[in-house]
């Protein structure tokens, strides 16, 4: 199989097209030889990575950040723009899968990151377009909807989750669909998020970062990374264009981590992914109902964002009135090489284009008779591919690389990374800053993020217990 490395000519997401001076930035015309720290990756990671390393730091340590493709143009420059941490329904599996003080942990660390970085952003006076929303999460499946209310019931009947305090439950189907504007929602659950512009975010991150000395090479392809460091102690990373050394190299490469990690193989793995903007048109019912004036503004829908089992949406509101719509994993999930282990972003899931279509109509109250029928409710202005790390145990890989010192990760946030990367990121800076003064467990990560040998080991072990069990099941149906 080829070595999992971001393809060029990707599609163009709606976040793109608003390009910073810094895109494809070079502070040098050549590689520095050697550094202090090479990140990996300009997404959000390595950008907070950069931030945190330099944040109130007196002796600036020697940075070079090396991006495949140009500046935020992998996952955190294609996703969905929300920034909403799980409060119910994660906590929800989390709590059957690990127990219930992970599943605390984690919601309270996403909430606690959620408000890190609207603080941030307004601290520094970031333009994104963060926008504060009610969001839900709305089932419309009688069984799905069955399911959670018996998991509500018990969760706040006998156990104590802090994160539920922030959350509403509509368990009448009429109550839900009016809250939710889904149709057909038979419970919902809300709570605050935000949405923002995340282009814009790691754009002043990382502009902040190149003021502060940060080396920043865009469309550099590190395509490895020795397996020990020379005789100086540094690492080398061999590129596109020659070799730069480096003390300590920051892995912030997400779901292409195992192209230079591959121990990292079965931990963390490719999901492609789709997002498309949908533009509503002025003639919905939900607008003509409303409307008092002759000249006709955009619908909105009841909520700033919402998530259903196929699909999620953000409202981009006095934005520009426009709805940043993903998923549409129904219509292709089946056919696994479309999403699993496909590091294609240049190309479209052919199966989800048609989804996005219809959409509104199909799934928006008010939304249903646009003129010409549903397919006019919202206009898709354009579709876009991502590439997801998904993470194998459904939790980040973060801190030092097992029996490689001085090389660290902090990647595979399984498609929610927005609500996760910031405070990672500022602990693993705490770790590479102080070396041995700052232990994971002092960085305020919830412990299951950790990354290490034995974690990888019980990954590799589930995942040839389950082949096996594959092959036994096919020679049981064969004979
Ligand atoms: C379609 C889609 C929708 C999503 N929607 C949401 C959402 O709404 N909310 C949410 O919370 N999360 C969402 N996510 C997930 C979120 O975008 C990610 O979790 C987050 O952006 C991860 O940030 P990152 O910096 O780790 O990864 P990335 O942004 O992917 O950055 C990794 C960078 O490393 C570079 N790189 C990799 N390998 C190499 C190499 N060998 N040499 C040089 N450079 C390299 C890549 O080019 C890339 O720029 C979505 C993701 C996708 C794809």
């Amino acid at each position: 199989m080829a070595r999992p490395y971001p393809v060029p000519n990707a599609t163009i997401p709606f976040w793109r097209t608003e390009l910073h001076e810094l895109d494809s930035h070079r502070s040098t015309a050549e590689l520095p030889e050697k550094q202090d720290i090479v990140i990996i990756g300009a997404g959000f990671a390595g950008a907070a990575l950069a931030h945190y390393l330099l944040k109130d730091n007196p002796s600036k340590p020697s940075i070079t950040i090396l991006e495949a493709r140009e500046a935020c143009s992998g996952a955190t420059g294609r996703n969905g723009g929300q920034l909403r941490p799980d409060l119910f329904v994660g906590v929800a599996e989390r709590m059957q899968a690990r127990g219930l003080e992970t599943a605390n942990q984690v919601a309270q660390f996403e909430a606690a990151n959620a408000e890190a970085v609207a603080a941030l952003i307004e601290s520094e006076g970031v333009a994104c377009d963060l926008r504060a929303v009610t969001t839900a999460d709305a089932f419309d499946d009688p069984g799905d909807a069955a399911r959670m209310r018996k998991l509500w019931d018990t969760m706040t009947a006998a156990l104590d989750c802090p994160s539920l305090r922030a959350v509403s439950f509509h368990g009448e189907p009429a109550d839900a669909e009016r809250v939710s504007g889904v149709r057909g929602a038979k419970v919902a659950f809300t709570y605050p998020a935000h949405l923002l512009w995340p282009y814009k975010l790691v754009m002043h991150l990382l502009e902040g970062a190149v003021r502060r000395g940060v080396n920043l090479q865009t469309h550099t392809l590190v395509h490895e990374v020795s397996e020990t460091p020379d005789v100086e102690g540094y690492w080398e990373v061999a590129t596109s264009r020659g070799a730069v050394r480096g003390r300590k190299v920051l892995f912030a490469t997400n779901a292409y981590t195992a192209g230079l990690l591959p121990e990292y193989d079965d931990a963390i793995y490719a999901a492609r992914g789709t997002v498309a903007r949908v533009v509503p048109s002025s003639t919905s019912s939900s607008l003509s109902s409303t409307s008092t004036s002759s000249r006709q503004t955009p619908p909105q829908p009841t909520l700033g964002s919402c998530g259903m089992p196929d699909s999620y949406y953000g409202a981009r509101g006095d934005a520009d009135g426009s709805l940043i719509v993903g998923g549409g994993g129904s219509s292709y999930a089946r056919d696994r090489g479309q999403w699993y282990r496909n590091f294609d972003d240049a190309t479209l899931i052919e199966p989800a284009v048609p989804y996005f279509s219809g959409w509104a109509g199909r799934t928006l109250v008010g939304w249903e008779d646009g003129e010409g029928g549903q397919e006019k409710a919202g206009r898709v202005e354009r579709v876009w591919t991502g590439i997801r790390g998904y993470s194998a145990d459904s939790v980040p890989h973060v801190g030092p690389v097992p029996s490689k010192p001085g090389l660290y990760v902090c990647a595979g946030f399984h498609g929610h990374g927005m609500p996760n990367v910031l405070l990672c990121a500022r602990g693993l800076a705490a770790m590479v800053r102080d070396g041995d003064g700052c232990a994971f467990a002092d960085t305020g990560i919830p412990a299951c993020y950790e990354t290490g040998a034995a974690r990888l080991r019980k990954i590799a072990e589930g995942k040839a217990a389950k082949a096996a069990a594959r092959a036994r099941a096919d020679i049981y149906l064969k004979y």
